[in-house]
């Protein structure tokens, strides 16, 4: 055997213990969301998922000493993807319902969403009652979504994977409106000519974090760090980057 090898064998459990020994390697906080949704959550020219959302749950991970992983999946996927343990966390301007909640828990609410309407700006939809009878696009699994098929029937609904898809249907004549959150939908507006938001609010709501119901020690120290950071004007901070 040779004298490097020996050395090899020497050093290598001790280079394992050293990895370990000073091994606070940071933790994974692994959070799902689904990443169309701005300014909550939307991926950068980089490909990086940036948006309220995300900088939060950095932060909250921070301050847990965590490293922050994303993982971007359909919405109506995320309450299973938490509850089975696949995602730590779900930030996804998500909305705190009596249903949702039992499947999972819901941090402390960090923001609040209202459900608007989009419709082309030369329609003759004008207010919430006219929905009746009309094609209403929304995104599977939110609350637009479960609240239009209560209200005006499953058939008055067409469902789309994401907000940009059902705004997308909205412009080639396939749905009559979009009902979606107001940011979101201030945005897809902004972005898209020819649409307007109508002044009437469906419902305001209040977004917070899922995390599965087991992990009670997760949602405490999550809520922790959210009251620091509310306290430290950080939360105020960040969405006052995207919300101008
Ligand atoms: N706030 C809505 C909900 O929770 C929509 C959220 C979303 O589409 N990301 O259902």
């Amino acid at each position: 055997m040779t004298l490097k090898k020996i050395a090899a064998i020497v050093m290598a459990p001790l280079l394992v213990f050293a990895l370990v020994g000073c091994g606070e390697s940071a933790e994974t906080l692994t959070m799902g969301t689904n990443a169309a949704f701005p300014p909550y959550e939307m991926v950068d020219e980089n490909n990086q998922i940036i948006g309220i959302d995300a900088e939060i749950a950095a932060a909250v991970a921070e301050k847990l000493g965590m490293k922050l992983e994303i993982k971007d999946m359909a919405f109506d996927s995320l309450i299973t993807a938490v509850s089975t343990g696949n995602v730590d966390v779900v930030l996804a301007g998500m909305t705190v319902t009596p249903e949702r909640m039992e499947a999972v828990n819901f941090s402390d609410s960090y923001a609040t969403g209202i459900q608007v309407v989009i419709v082309p700006e030369e329609s003759v939809i004008a207010s919430i009652d006219d929905l009746a009878g009309k094609k209403i696009g929304v995104q599977s699994g939110t609350t637009g979504d479960i609240y239009c098929a209560d209200e005006f029937g499953e058939d008055a609904v067409a469902r789309y994977d994401n907000g940009a898809l059902a705004i997308a249907a909205l412009k080639n004549g396939q749905v009559d409106c979009v009902v979606i959150d107001n940011e979101p939908a201030k945005n897809f507006v902004a972005a898209n000519e020819g649409l307007k938001i109508l002044a009437t609010e469906y419902a305001v709501e209040d977004y917070a974090a899922a995390i599965a119901k087991e992990n009670t020690e997760l949602l405490e120290k999550f809520n922790t760090a959210l009251a620091e950071l509310k306290a430290e004007g950080k939360i105020d901070e960040i969405v006052g980057k995207y919300i101008k």
